[in-house]
């Protein structure tokens, strides 16, 4: 007979609980909310029936509108109502573009983004958690119950510190979030799992604000993301300014107001959005001052002039398919996300870059929150979908302070996660006894081109001539992508260890220009890192030498055999102030031949040393 299991009374789940969970798409633009019915992920409308709730919160004198509601104050209250706070999260207010042309009134006197607004100063947090508040109150009401939990979706690019400010949006809106998982990675859950098993994909994210470009491999079922690249600041934000611009040329429009400066980019995104499916567009409107104004635009003219924005997209997909050494042609298929992806010539130049149609048949704009309400349904519990794993990978390398300055990358960038590595390590003088650790993260060789994230130092290495010891450094980083790194000296197993976070702090802007540094001096780099190993090489046998000279120079070498030695020292000396590598290692090489017989007779020395007073049968040979 079956055993019955007993549960302890009040701890049994209640037959055919289920758990709501859902997944949010937190856009720069337009935020969406989706879940898991009937085993099917859903996005959730709103009592109006909107499917894309803009991502803007007006704040009244004692109300606050968010959504569709915000929408008619842009026009009215353009300083009080906050519009791509997503740009915003986790920076500070010298990392904000066009400044100028932004209708709010920031509080200058924090480093921090504060606008002031008609119910005082409102921090992005507080603003993204009102928008939070009105998606969780939105799937609550269209499901009949409280929601639990929550996945919620960010740029790849997206550093600690705007994951960390999105997750305390998350808590100050009463929403526990389960994971905050990459955009390009929702949106290849909600494309592999749904279509496709196997294949390497390009995840081609084009939104309001940021672009994301992934590269994603499937194979039976199992995500791993094999690189990432982007851009922050590019968007069709970016496509709505140039539009404004022409506007502004054409129609010699100087000096706006910020309600003006509003219903101008309102009306350039109008036209844009529209020339989607018209070949021309006709925008009337009227200035606060009464002006009419009327403007036509045609899509050849609109493709000309943006021409510029759709190829900055085409250098960071070049730069992720170098860093996963994949050719064009071994892209599977091309997926499309992001309401921007619309545009005719964004789909018709990425279908001439890879040779292939784009797949865009789920709609690019619910993409990444049918992924993200996958995610949540799995990890509340109501599906062990063992299939089901996502990697993700470092943005940056990871590596230690080696001696000369030079840094000794230990992980690589683009690693897949959770990742462990450990290298051994060795003392650089005599009788050294500590060894201090310096963590850093970077792709550039030299230590002051990198980002210094952490230092310790290993004590009690117990002494030993330069060299012998054996110091073990294991970088380990967690599937959350937290760090941690020991050092241990192996024959005591004495160990030290820290835990830091890689991206801590670091900006997207910082980022992409530690990428583009290292890619722009990775010559001079490989130079600079031949020459300091040299310049090490010299100074270690020009001690060595000396040493041995010292000590048993005289009663083993002849008076000719030392003026020669120390000739070749003082040149090698000399020529380590220079900057010639090649010079360097020629004169090491010179110092080692001269010295050959030296060593030689050293050898012979410490041999009849040992054997000193023991018989021939005694000796081990
Ligand atoms: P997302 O951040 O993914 O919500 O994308 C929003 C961006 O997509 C905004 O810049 C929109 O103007 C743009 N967008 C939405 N629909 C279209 C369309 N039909 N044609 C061109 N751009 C569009």
């Amino acid at each position: 007979m079956a055993l019955l299991q007993i549960a302890e009374p009040g701890q049994s789940t209640l037959p055919h609980q289920h758990k709501l969970s859902i997944g949010i798409d937190l856009g720069t633009t337009n935020s969406l909310v989706a879940t898991v019915q009937s085993g099917l992920p859903t996005i959730l409308k709103d009592k109006d029936d909107h499917v894309l709730i803009p991502s803007v919160v007006h704040y009244g004198k004692n109300i606050t509108h968010v959504g569709h509601d915000a929408l008619p104050f842009l026009l009215t209250d353009a300083k009080n109502t906050i519009v791509s706070v997503k740009r915003f999260m986790g920076q500070s207010l010298n990392h904000i573009q066009y400044k100028d042309a932004l209708p709010y009134e920031f509080d200058e006197t924090s480093q921090d983004i504060q606008l002031k607004t008609e119910q005082g100063i409102k921090h992005p947090i507080e603003v993204s958690a009102d928008i939070l508040k009105k998606l969780k109150t939105m799937a609550e009401v269209s499901l009949c119950g409280e929601v639990t939990a929550a996945v919620i979706t960010v740029p790849a690019y997206f550093d600690d510190t705007q994951r960390q400010a999105t997750k305390d949006a998350a808590k100050l809106a009463g929403l526990n979030v389960l994971r905050l998982i990459n955009e390009p990675t929702a949106a290849a859950v909600a494309y592999g799992l749904d279509q496709k098993k196997e294949g390497t994909f390009i995840i081609y994210d084009l939104g309001g604000g940021t672009f994301d470009i992934s590269i994603l491999k499937l194979h039976q079922g199992v995500f791993e993301v094999l690189a990432t690249n982007g851009h922050p600041h590019l968007g069709g934000d970016d496509f709505d300014q140039a539009i404004a611009e022409m506007i502004k040329k054409t129609c010699s429009l100087n000096q706006l107001n910020h309600e003006d400066k509003r219903s101008l980019i309102m009306e350039a995104k109008k036209i844009k959005e529209s020339l989607s499916t018209h070949p021309d567009v006709t925008a009337k409107f009227t200035l606060s001052n009464g002006k009419d104004i009327v403007f036509t635009l045609n899509r050849d003219t609109f493709i000309l002039e943006t021409n510029d924005l759709v190829q900055k997209t085409i250098q960071p997909i070049k730069r992720a398919l170098s860093d996963a050494k994949l050719p064009i042609t071994s892209i599977d298929g091309v997926v499309m996300v992001g309401g921007a992806t619309r545009m005719p010539h964004i789909q018709s130049e990425i279908k001439t870059f890879f040779k292939q149609e784009p797949l865009n048949n789920l709609n690019p704009d619910e993409v990444v929150a049918l992924g993200a309400s996958r995610q949540a349904h799995t990890l509340a519990g109501n599906k062990s979908d063992q299939d089901l794993l996502l990697l993700d990978v470092t943005p940056l390398s990871l590596g230690i302070e080696t001696m000369g300055g030079l840094v000794e990358k230990i992980i690589h960038r683009n690693s897949t996660i959770p990742v462990a590595k450990a290298q051994e390590f060795t003392t650089f003088k005599d009788g050294q006894t500590a060894m201090s650790i310096h963590v850093l993260q970077g792709e550039r060789e030299r230590v002051s081109d990198c980002r210094s994230l952490a230092n310790f130092t290993l004590t009690d290495i117990p002494p030993m001539v330069a060299g012998s010891a054996k110091i073990r450094v294991a970088f380990q980083i967690d599937a959350d992508g937290l760090l941690s790194v020991s050092a241990r000296e192996l024959s005591t197993n004495k160990e030290t260890s820290v835990t830091v976070k890689p991206s801590y702090g670091l900006s997207e802007e910082q980022m992409i220009h530690m990428l583009t540094q290292s890619f722009e001096n990775a010559e001079e780099d490989k130079k600079i890192r031949a020459l300091s190993e040299a310049k090490i090489e010299g100074e270690q046998i020009i001690t060595a030498v000396q040493n041995a000279l010292h000590k048993d120079g005289k009663h083993l070498l002849t008076q000719d055999e030392i003026k020669d030695i120390q000739n070749a020292i003082y040149t090698l000396s000399s020529s380590l102030k220079e900057s010639d590598a090649d010079l360097i290692i020629g004169l090491t090489k010179n110092l080692n031949a001269l010295t050959e017989s030296f060593a030689s007779k050293l050898m012979d020395q410490s041999v009849g040393n040992a054997l000193k007073g023991k018989s021939i049968d005694k000796v081990n040979l």
